[in-house]
């Protein structure tokens, strides 16, 4: 479509990584595209340049290790001809085992494979409109205004969020059930775990944790910090992050997230003197969030000091918490497993506006919707992959998390379907994850080259 007025026949909005890969799957399957990305005649505050597919910070894209869940996340991608892996790959620098790269030696790369594909357009402005017809909307984390409002418009305001305040997240098999008793306020379930703390556990708690170590907020991120508004008062207000709670007055978490109101201590037959509740976060039961422990601490200090709450002494973090400006939908109740968006078929979102995290997880979703959204244009169905993939898992749990609690979540192990149950070290379990998924890829590609 180079020079020429061809009217494409797919639209994707931003060319940020998952942008960058959708439009590139898009293209080699024949569609022509056209890539709209507003830098760098408007930036967003983060990027630095007007390269597509820009590595806002970190220059890693996590391990290369065949048995952790970023390896075989990337091996799919590559499986499936992934143009930013191959970038990554030919512009590695030497990082162990983790995949880390000359960052902008990596983006000019992309943004010259993009810029010179006879099928791509690539057009610098900024859209203001998600488009009527055929697209692909990849705005990332940091999406402008008019567009947000635009994407509010389709979505609701309510199931479009601008700051991610997450708790963090551990595993189910490393919580020591001893420890935690198994009831909720509302109802006999496991859906919740509580880990009991007498008054003096808490008060020392409270103390660590206002005292714990922050990470400095970015000058954009602070008008946020503060609550002022950026479209986003009503989740920010809901979403203090623990250590702040905690600063406020020995009994603040007490009488807030910690309350223990309506719970007994089995063990004990007493209500404790406060909980920490572990709240289920995904179907297969294998992780856990711990509710209302929204944070900024550093990874480090999270560590030490969640580890002192009952029950989580040897807690394994698949998440830690987080507080940073992020645009995303509530996926659980708007889109497919396809990363199509519900009732409108030739509409896809992907990358972080997802709810997906991690430079590969948002690569990810872009190749998926690139690559559905041409099956849709040449008139074929829209395929999610199996849930025993890494791919295929990370989409699932956007997909069909609980809509309510929804947070971004990135590649992991525990969001694959639990292994037969026996007695066995991680180790062992990730390798058993790995090379189910392996087998499950294999498959499924076999299975989707005739279609
Ligand atoms: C400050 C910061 C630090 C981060 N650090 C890390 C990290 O270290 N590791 C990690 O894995 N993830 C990190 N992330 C998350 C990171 O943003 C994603 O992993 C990844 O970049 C998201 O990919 P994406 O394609 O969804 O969005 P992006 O890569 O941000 O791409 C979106 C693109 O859309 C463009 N755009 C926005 N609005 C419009 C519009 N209206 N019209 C046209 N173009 C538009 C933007 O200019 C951008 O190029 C960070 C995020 C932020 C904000």
């Amino acid at each position: 479509m180079k020079g020429q007025a061809q009217i494409p026949e797919l639209v994707v909005l931003g060319g940020g990584l998952a942008g960058s890969e959708a439009a590139w799957q898009a293209a080699e399957r024949g569609i022509r595209v056209l890539l709209i990305e507003m830098r760098p005649s408007k930036t967003t505050g983060a990027h630095q340049t007007g390269d597509l597919a820009e590595l806002v910070c970190s220059n890693s894209l996590g391990s290369l290790l065949p048995d952790r869940a970023g390896g075989v996340l990337k091996s799919e991608l590559e499986g499936m001809g992934s143009l930013l892996i191959a970038c990554a790959l030919e512009h590695a620098v030497p990082a162990g085992t983790a995949l880390a790269v000359d960052r902008e030696a990596f983006a000019r790369s992309v943004t010259q494979r993009i810029e010179s594909h006879l099928r791509i357009e690539v057009r610098r402005e900024e859209a203001a409109e998600i488009p009527s017809g055929p697209a692909i909307v990849a705005t990332g984390p940091l999406t402008s205004p008019a567009l947000s409002a635009s994407i509010g418009r389709l979505t609701g305001v309510d199931h479009l969020y601008f700051y991610d305040a997450v708790a963090p997240i551990v595993a189910a098999e490393s919580v020591d059930r001893s420890a935690v008793f198994g009831d909720s306020r509302n109802s006999l379930s496991e859906d919740y775990l509580n880990c009991p703390l007498g008054e003096a556990e808490y008060h020392r708690l409270v103390e660590e944790l206002a005292g714990a170590e922050r990470i400095p907020l970015k000058v954009f991120e602070e008008d946020v910090h503060r609550g002022v508004r950026a479209g986003a008062e009503r989740f920010f207000e809901g979403c203090l992050p623990v250590e702040v709670l905690a600063e406020r007055g020995m009994e603040t978490l007490a009488y807030g997230p910690m309350r223990a109101v309506g719970l007994s201590d089995p063990r004990t037959g007493k209500r404790p003197y406060a909980v920490v509740q572990l709240r289920r976060e995904n179907i297969a039961q294998t992780l856990y969030n711990l509710v209302g422990f929204q944070t900024n601490l550093l990874e480090v200090e999270q560590r030490r000091v969640f580890q002192m709450i009952p029950g989580l002494g040897n807690a394994e973090f698949v998440r830690y918490g987080q507080m940073h400006r992020n645009t995303f939908l509530n996926a659980p109740r708007l889109l497919l497993p396809t990363m199509q968006f519900r009732g409108r078929n030739d509409l896809f979102f992907a990358g972080q506006l997802t709810g997906v995290e991690g430079y590969v997880g948002n690569i990810a979703t872009g190749l998926l919707a690139g690559w559905n959204a041409a099956r849709v244009l040449q008139g074929k169905e829209a395929l999610a992959p199996p849930v025993g993939t890494m791919l295929g898992a990370l989409c699932n749990y956007i997909a069909t998390a609980e809509e309510k609690h929804f947070q971004p979540m990135k590649a992991n192990f525990g969001l694959l379907p639990p292994l037969p149950k026996r007695k066995m070290g991680k180790p062992e379990r990730s390798r058993l994850y790995a090379q189910r998924a392996g087998e499950e890829f294999e498959r499924w590609q076999a299975e989707t080259s005739k279609s």
